[in-house]
């Protein structure tokens, strides 16, 4: 009896714990394609097309390595291994420990063997071990040990440069310099590509694929070499910022700016996190960029990524449920797809969701989730909207990201003080406010930006809850010297009737 190896569709590289022991007729593959799942969610078309295309290529590389391979469909994943079972007849069935808590559960009631994984860099048994006894799981002193353990821009145990942390120059507004952003590895579509997407469910939303996510390893690798030539030279200060696309001297690339979008190759596979450090480190030391920009990438993916997949297991799965600020509004309609929006840094979020099913990190954070918060919309409705609507989203991703980072869901396990921020902040990172139909500096009137309204209202609401935090005292203070501050509690239950009926 031959034992199958099961891999999923975040799984797709050879190197990855069952399929790295695996040898060509020693093993049968199993793949897994869903088809009823994947219509009972409003999945973005772009998402449902990487996996699936990827998962295609990726049996077809198997089988070309002399696998042979097992790429069925079937209604659910438990069905599949059924059918699966019931046709090979397999001794043991193994699959490499999955990226989602509510799979594992299933895969040990399936009486499925795990192999340890090593997709990320930090083991999440490690990661429980170094949050045991800790009163606070502060992302900065993981990342330096995760820095010091792997050996990544250290001299010794020392930081090169003698920082850790670069931060501080990595938030500048957006340039007024009109300049051009780096052009886009795209891959062409081919019969596969248009054979997936034929095949997509109607319930699938947004536009269809351009080629800006790679669908094979090869491809993956092209990109993060041209990531490393093209992009992170100039990665870093700009990070934060958000520019209106193809607007006057904006450019068509000017939504991405400087990102790498990696996360979609990352996120199932095609890339390992430490070949993407590997590069960072070599292009540092070649000279090739400065240190500032190699540091920033590494904290986002051996810092900020890795923290969150280890979050996600150590308090899964309580923590998806957590909702501490008691937030139980509906997703608006706006980003439902059903209702417009004349809120200009929103519109722009959602379009780009639409166009790419991806945003960078603040359109997510500091828009999309802050309007969420500010207007005490659901973290689990909102996780559960971005976690099908992004190339690459999943739960791993979005409940750590949402329930404690964006939303305080959590009341502040992970992150001391709330993402709130008003229209002065979007105002200061964006080009967005100039084209707006609302005003930044209003907070009350119909001319109002609704992120203003909404901050000053969310800290007046939780006055009680963060009053007392210190990180909090100034945003306090400045609500207390507010001529108008009586007035916004009106304005802003005009706001939220407004963002329900979808007319804000
Ligand atoms: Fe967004 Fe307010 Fe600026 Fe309009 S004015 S773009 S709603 S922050």
């Amino acid at each position: 009896m031959v034992d199958t190896v099961w891999v999923f569709g975040d799984q797709l590289n050879r190197s990855i714990g069952a399929l790295a022991e695996a040898q060509p007729g020693e093993v049968r593959v199993l793949l897994v394609e869903l088809t009823d799942a994947l219509a009972t969610r409003r999945y973005h078309r772009q998402r449902l097309h990487l996996v699936l295309t990827a998962m295609r290529r990726f049996a077809a590389a198997l089988e070309a390595d002399g696998f042979e391979v097992d790429h069925r469909r079937a209604p659910t994943l438990l069905e599949g291994l059924a059918e699966h079972r019931r046709e090979h007849r397999p001794g043991a069935v193994r699959a490499t420990e999955p990226l989602s808590w509510g799979l594992e559960r299933q895969l040990e009631g399936a009486g499925v063997d795990l192999v340890r994984s090593n997709q990320f860099l930090c083991h999440r048994s490690d990661f429980a071990a170094w949050a045991h006894g800790r009163k606070r799981l502060v992302m900065e002193d993981f990342y330096r040990e995760q820095r010091q353990r792997l050996g990544y821009l250290v001299d010794g145990d020392r930081p090169v440069g003698g920082r850790w942390n670069f931060d501080a120059e990595n938030r500048e507004p957006p340039p007024r310099d009109g300049r051009d952003w780096p052009e886009p590895l795209v891959e062409p579509l081919d019969e596969i590509d248009f054979d997936v997407l034929a095949g997509l469910p109607e319930t699938a939303f947004g536009a269809d694929p351009e080629g800006w996510w790679p669908t094979t390893r090869a491809a993956a690798l092209a990109r993060l070499d041209h990531v490393v030539r093209e992009v992170l030279p100039a990665f870093g200060p700009h990070e934060d910022a958000m520019l209106t696309s193809g607007a006057g001297r904006n450019g068509a690339n000017a939504w991405r700016l400087n990102h790498t979008m990696l996360s979609s190759s990352l996120n199932i596979g095609l890339l390992l996190p430490g070949e993407v450090c590997d590069a960072v480190e070599d292009a540092y030391r070649s000279g090739a960029v400065p240190l500032a920009s190699a540091e920033g990438l590494l904290r986002q993916i051996i810092g900020w990524r890795e923290y969150v997949w280890g979050i996600y297991w150590l308090w899964m799965p309580g923590y998806r449920d957590l909702n501490e600020l008691g937030a139980t509004r509906p997703l608006p309609p706006a980003f439902a797809g059903e209702a417009p929006t004349a809120m200009a840094c929103v519109a722009e979020a959602l379009g780009g969701i639409e166009e790419r099913g991806w945003l960078h990190h603040i359109q997510r954070l500091m828009v999309l989730a802050n309007l969420a918060m500010l207007g005490g919309v659901s973290p689990q409705a909102m996780s559960r909207w971005m976690a099908t609507s992004f190339v690459d989203g999943s739960e791993w991703v979005m409940v750590p990201n949402l329930i404690g980072m964006a939303m305080h869901a959590d009341g502040g396990r992970m992150a001391t003080k709330p993402y709130a921020g008003g229209g002065a902040y979007i105002n200061r990172m964006s080009d967005h406010c100039r084209g707006c139909r609302y005003d930044p500096k209003q907070r009350v009137g119909e001319d109002a930006c609704p992120f203003s309204t909404l901050y000053w209202d969310f800290l007046a609401r939780h006055r009680e809850r963060f009053a007392e935090n210190h990180r909090m005292k100034r945003a306090y203070a400045n609500l207390d010297r507010l001529g108008d501050r009586g007035r916004i509690p009106a304005r802003a239950a005009e706001v939220l009737a407004l963002l329900d009926e979808g007319r804000l």
